[in-house]
């Protein structure tokens, strides 16, 4: 079925849909002819023999004469009758039985065979690539990644055993393919792994072992595998990789920061030093309701508000950014200032209780998450989870009517959806959101494009596997060491630029000339860092640098300020 709808979607590509079009303009034209032949036959009729006919009968009569059938039933007993019918017999041979197949034949059948002898998978890349990423197995983290590289002009190529996926995958996609095994040696070599950028081995734990080993044996180029079960983690690294990415635990750690309402500390996504970059919910905290300024986050804590999530979209604050109750903050602060804001809020903090919907492997990370701060969760799975002795969820399916209720759903204060299913998901969610107005629902996307309707079902916040992995996968190729916050928003790390050293920040222009803003300054000797530094603070040589922007931004700071000695 798939190759047949394959075959047809070659003639609605390309040449092949010109060519699609003028075989539309010629049965249009044939269509004229005939018609024009009925409306003279009746004519004729008429005023050579009295017969009188419909125009159907027309249609009827010269379809019959043009394509030779004639039956016989309606003829002409006249001499000039006799003419006119073989002047329609001569022209049916020529445009239907001549012009049209010959038409059909050399337009469609004849390009159609000659592409389908002609094509050949790719074995080998050209010698001259270089500095090239090449991908081993291809899902929907690794697609989001390959469109990112084409938008940042890295070359790549996705190597695939399966020689019938290829065509599929360079004419549908446009993905560039090479076709071979990833362990063996010889097609390692003919997809210029020595000359690569990067590898990137995105198939089972075992056979990504397999991959860092061969190619560990004919070179150095950088490996980054994901890493299924996190305990493989450290095989992978004995076995040559040079970055492991256990997607499963990243994302369930992101989707239990977002569902918690608990302290502080159960907040924190990731950390440049001592520099700490957590996202907490307004709710529960005494912000709520405030504008930022009125707010004094940064008096009462020393914690800088760096963004603001409310439903999915992040925007940087300003003073008068009112801090809604749905909205989650994204706090930039040491550890001890995120300590003064758990004492804040820690007597506001209402007991809070976490459902996990889905006890795979991002359920299981979220559990173990929540499990370390100590949050309290219940896990709902319709299985058990063969790969985790630790937890023991409620069974059942969750879509059933009462699972949840009996399983207490209305004490939870929030709720991670992460099935594997994407409808599942949406269902959930928005079953959970009728039931419960309230609570904080966190859910996963398994593919992209799901992420509006999850929204629009009512999640407080979306993570999406395809582009947390992308993202993190990009940052590993451009060895890049910040904080993926969101599709286009990243917190990056920078030596200062000798050249603004001296110079006060308002004089360095840096947000005018690059849109970046500084989250903090890293003093050299490993003292507490400066957080949101005032315009007037002087830049030092030696310090780091925190900033946030997007990539556009970030790359053209990179470009106004290139590593310099
Ligand atoms: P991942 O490892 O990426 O988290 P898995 O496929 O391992 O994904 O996990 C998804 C989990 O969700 C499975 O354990 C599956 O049993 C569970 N699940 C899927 N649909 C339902 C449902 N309707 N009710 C309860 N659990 C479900
Ligand atoms: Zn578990």
């Amino acid at each position: 079925m798939k190759s047949i709808a394959s075959e047809l979607a070659y003639f609605l590509r390309g040449r092949a849909r010109l060519n699609l079009k003028y075989l539309v303009y010629y049965c249009a034209f044939l269509a004229g002819v005939i018609l024009l032949y009925a409306v003279l036959f009746r004519f004729l009729m008429w005023h050579l023999e009295g017969r009188e006919f419909s125009l159907i009968a027309g249609i009827y009569w010269a379809i019959t004469v043009m394509t030779t059938l004639g039956f016989g039933d309606i003829t002409f007993h006249t001499d000039p009758g006799y003419v006119f019918a073989a002047v329609v017999t001569v022209t049916g041979v020529v445009f239907l039985l001549i012009i049209l197949p010959f038409g059909l034949i050399s337009l469609f059948l004849a390009p159609w065979i000659e592409h389908r002898l002609r094509y050949r998978p790719a074995l080998e890349l050209p010698p001259e690539t270089s500095e090239h990423v090449l991908i081993f197995g291809l899902d929907a983290v690794t697609r989001t990644l390959i469109r990112k590289l084409e938008n940042r002009r890295i070359p790549y190529a996705v190597v695939t055993p399966h020689a019938d996926e290829v065509s599929r995958l360079e004419e549908h996609e446009g993905i560039r393919v090479v076709c071979g095994s990833p362990t063996d040696p010889r097609v390692l070599d003919s997809v210029r792994v020595a000359a690569a950028r990067h590898v990137i081995a995105n198939l089972s734990d075992p056979e990504n072992i397999n991959i860092c080993l061969t190619v560990r044996a004919l070179c150095d180029t950088p490996i980054a595998a994901m890493v299924s079960a996190a305990d493989h983690g450290e095989l992978l690294r004995l076995a040559g990789a040079s970055q492991t990415i256990p997607l499963h635990k990243i994302l369930g750690r992101y989707l239990a920061t977002r569902a918690t309402t608990q302290g502080a500390m159960a907040h924190v996504l990731d950390s440049f030093g001592s520099l700490q970059i957590a996202e907490i919910p307004v709710h529960g905290t005494p912000f709520s309701g405030q504008t930022l300024a009125a707010a004094q986050v940064r008096q009462r804590t020393g914690l800088a508000v760096i963004g603001l999530w409310q439903r999915g979209s992040f925007t940087t604050p300003t003073a008068a950014t009112l801090l809604d109750d749905h909205a989650l903050m994204v706090l930039a602060g040491t550890r001890e200032q995120l300590d003064a804001l758990e004492q804040l809020t820690g007597e506001q903090t209402l007991e809070d209780l976490v459902f996990i919907l889905g006890h795979g492997r991002v359920g299981c990370a979220a559990a173990t998450f929540l499990d370390r701060r100590p949050v309290p969760f219940i896990l709902v799975d319709r299985e058990e989870n063969p790969a985790c002795d630790e937890h023991v969820p409620v069974y059942g399916d969750a879509t059933g009517r009462d699972l949840l209720r009996k399983a207490g759903l209305e004490n939870a204060k929030g709720l991670i959806v992460t099935t594997n299913d994407d409808s599942t998901n949406i269902f959930l969610t928005l079953a959970s959101r009728h039931t419960h107005p309230h609570a904080r629902i966190v859910a996963r996307a398994n593919a992209d494009e799901n992420v509006p309707q999850l929204y629009a079902a009512g999640a407080d916040f979306v993570v999406s596997n395809a582009s947390v992995g992308a993202s993190i996968l990009l940052n590993v190729i451009e060895s890049k060491t910040s904080v993926f916050l969101t599709e286009g928003i990243d917190v990056f790390r920078r030596l200062l630029p000798p050249r603004l050293a001296d110079l006060t920040i308002a004089n360095s222009q840096i947000r005018n000339k690059t849109g970046c803003s500084i989250v903090a300054l890293e003093p050299p000797q490993g003292a507490a860092p400066l957080i949101m530094p005032p315009p007037e603070t002087v830049l030092k040589s030696g310090m780091g640098m925190i900033l946030i922007g997007s990539p556009e931004q970030e790359e053209l700071f990179s470009r106004l300020y290139p590593k310099e000695g």
